[in-house]
């Protein structure tokens, strides 16, 4: 299949209108990146990594503009990422087939991540006429204060392979309409996305007056090249997206050099399910933040506690469920569950399912399909593992579709449950009772950063801030104000009287 899928790449970039990366033949093989599908294992494309020397040369460049952004109108950065989500509307077809090609997702989640990126630049133009400050009563006679926002200099983005996308376009759109230049080091498995996106957006830069391009970088390689960002003097803020691992190492390359970081890392999300819960309703939610992207997003769903008064009925129906999911090529609109992105992705799968199996837990699914279809990929049937206490296996992120399911007695006892993860992203409670759910959602409930009633853990909307506690990294990115992570805060005092009051009531006089 893989000329058929080449063909369809070189169809996708020739209708971007943006350059097709060179090929081996213009670049020595150590230098490449190999962008594979995980639909067939077959090569999409061999992509140039970027050379030191231009990683270099583009942060001279960046910072050479920088100021210039920086004093730029907001609601004229505003008006040309106005003018990018046009272009992104216009492409949502192909970039969408094209997140699907790269990263085995399934068309619809594809497709709805290209829709997040054009939600976020819509979200970023009202932005650019409210980036806020406040004017504070002074105690001192005949002064004003006030607090303002202003530029923070190079931001950095490192993204993951499985949102190849959507979490560079939160960053990027937030970062460059607070008046940031911007340098992307997207994950190696996804540089065929990378390229697209950020193909249209030099465009809408190029073609802006003045020419804007140079406020934004791409950098393909491994993470030796996020270790380049990560140290560069002049990139003052690194926004990490990925395993806790990896960020571990960004945060102690940051502190020395005091250098802000977002970092937006795993999760090991839990549901609650009660039993006065709407069990339909549970069961969908269940289903698709489970299984969804194969169980492959920071906010799927990994471990459900269920009320032990509704266990058996609601475990015999997701065992139903998760049999009649369609695995299978991710283009095809029946499918619901594509590949996982690679064999070491299965291996890991495999490895905990054992590690339960020997515990004694019951594990159903999880086997390899499709083998004879597709011997080159990695399509497994989701899995659920019944269990009745929290094993170490539990309490680590497997980025797979294993679902753990485990009784519970007592809403309290779910809950530190649900907290006993060292990641703390999403959460989700299923009730109909006022008091479990305001409990579930109080200071005496989850300690995650996203805490849901009634509905998955995953599908975030861009409105809010994203982003979770503990070994998730604490970042927030996307709505409500996260934007002021990207910004500089000033507090001026001003005196316009003709005195010089000291403040605290000091007296300091010749
Ligand atoms: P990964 O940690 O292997 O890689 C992520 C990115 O970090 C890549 O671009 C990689 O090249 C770079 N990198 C790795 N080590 C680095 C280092 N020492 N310094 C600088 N850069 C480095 O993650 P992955 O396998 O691509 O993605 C899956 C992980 O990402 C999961 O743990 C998932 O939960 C997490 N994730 C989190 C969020 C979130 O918003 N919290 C979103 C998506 C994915």
């Amino acid at each position: 299949m893989s000329q058929l899928l080449q063909a369809q790449v070189a169809e996708i970039f020739a209708c971007l209108d943006v350059a097709l990366p060179p090929t081996e033949a213009e670049a020595p093989g150590d230098s490449l990146l190999h962008s594979r599908t995980p639909i067939d294992g077959s090569l999409l494309a061999c992509v140039a990594q970027t050379p030191r020397a231009e990683m270099e040369a583009s942060v001279r460049r960046l910072a050479a503009r920088q100021r210039d952004w920086a004093a730029w109108p907001a609601p004229r950065r505003g008006e040309l990422l106005r003018r990018w989500g046009l272009l992104l509307r216009e492409h949502k077809p192909e970039l969408g087939l094209l997140v699907t090609l790269e990263t085995g997702k399934i068309l619809q989640e594809g497709l709805g991540e290209v829709q997040e990126m054009i939600d976020i630049c819509d979200y970023a133009v009202g932005l650019s006429r409210q980036l806020f400050g406040r004017v504070i009563a002074s105690e001192r006679p005949e002064h004003k204060m006030r607090e303002s926002w202003q530029p923070y200099g190079i931001c950095g983005v490192i993204s993951a392979f499985n949102f190849p996308v959507a979490v560079w376009a939160w960053n990027a759109a937030i970062a460059l309409v607070c008046g940031n230049a911007l340098v992307w080091k997207p994950s190696h498995r996804t540089p065929l996305c990378a390229l697209a996106v950020h193909g249209l957006l030099h465009r809408v830069l190029a073609d802006a007056e003045p020419d804007w391009s140079a406020v934004s970088a791409l950098w393909l390689g491994h993470s030796d090249a996020g270790r380049f960002l990560v140290e560069h003097p002049d990139i003052r803020l690194v926004s990490a997206t990925g395993s806790t691992a990896m960020g571990r190492e960004v945060a102690l390359a940051c502190a020395p050099r005091f250098k802000r970081t977002i970092l937006e890392l795993g999760g090991n999300n839990a549901a609650l399910v009660c039993a006065s819960a709407d069990l339909d309703l549970a069961l969908r939610a269940v289903l698709f933040a489970a299984v969804g992207t194969a169980g492959q997003r920071c906010t799927t769903l990994r471990r459900a506690f269920i009320h032990e008064s509704i266990y058996q009925p609601f475990v015999a129906r997701l065992k139903q469920a998760w049999a009649s999911v369609t695995v299978g090529d991710p283009r095809a609109p029946a499918t619901l569950v594509g590949p996982l992105i690679d064999g070491a992705a299965f291996d890991a799968m495999q490895r905990a399912l054992d590690e339960c199996r020997a515990l004694g837990n019951r594990v159903s699914g999880g086997e390899r399909l499709l083998q004879q279809d597709f011997p080159g990929a990695h399509y497994v049937r989701p899995a659920l593992v019944e269990t009745d206490a929290q094993h170490a296996v539990m309490l680590r992120e497997t980025f797979a579709p294993i679902l753990y399911l485990c009784p519970f007695r007592e809403l309290d006892e779910a809950i530190a449950l649900n907290n006993a993860a060292s990641h703390g992203l999403s959460s989700a409670i299923f009730t109909d009772s006022l008091h479990e759910a305001e409990r579930f959602t109080s200071e005496q409930g989850s300690d995650c950063g996203i805490v849901n009633v009634n509905l998955g853990t995953s599908g975030a909307e861009i409105g809010g801030a994203f982003g979770g506690e503990k070994d998730t990294g604490g970042g927030r990115e996307s709505g409500s104000d996260a934007w002021k992570s990207y910004m500089r805060r000033v507090t001026s005092t001003v005196n316009w009287g003709q005195g010089l009051p000291l403040a605290q009531g000091i007296r300091f006089e010749l």
